[in-house]
């Protein structure tokens, strides 16, 4: 009985960290996720939410972002984008543009590899940062 209501209330959790991130666009950290649910889940640890968020991305619900930086980021948005990563403030946001097949084509000329899809991440300063500095 105790475990059938665990499993249930962490599948509710599950589902609401989902919501957040389908309702975000600025690819949130675990820990800003955690914060969102504090008040709806007092019981909830912030490990909880990475287990759950490594079960989402395992189900291919959403993606993880590795920007090498300590925090991973998540991201409910996963049809193949390009992202725009700020050095200065490490805001992480998507560019709107097509994904670039011809990418693929050169380096299927120069490899066996089976080359299925790619990902790229521009880097730079974004606006915000880009008008406090005057730039
Ligand atoms: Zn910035
Ligand atoms: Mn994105």
């Amino acid at each position: 009985m105790q475990l059938s209501n665990n499993n249930y209330r962490k599948s509710k959790q599950r589902t609401q960290i989902l919501e957040i991130l389908k309702n975000t666009n600025i690819h949130p950290t675990a820990i800003w996720i955690y914060d969102k649910l504090k008040s709806e889940f007092p019981n909830l640890s912030l490990g909880t939410v990475y287990r759950n968020l490594s079960i989402l991305n395992e189900q291919g619900l959403i993606l993880k972002i590795k920007n090498g930086s300590t925090f991973d980021r998540f991201d409910a948005h996963i049809s193949p984008h390009y992202h725009l990563i700020c050095e200065e403030c490490g805001s992480i946001t998507d560019l709107d543009i097509d994904i670039n097949d011809i990418i693929n084509e050169i380096a299927i000329k120069v490899t066996p590899f089976i080359i299925k899809h790619h990902k790229i991440d521009f880097f730079g300063t974004c606006q915000i940062c880009k008008n406090k500095k005057n730039l």
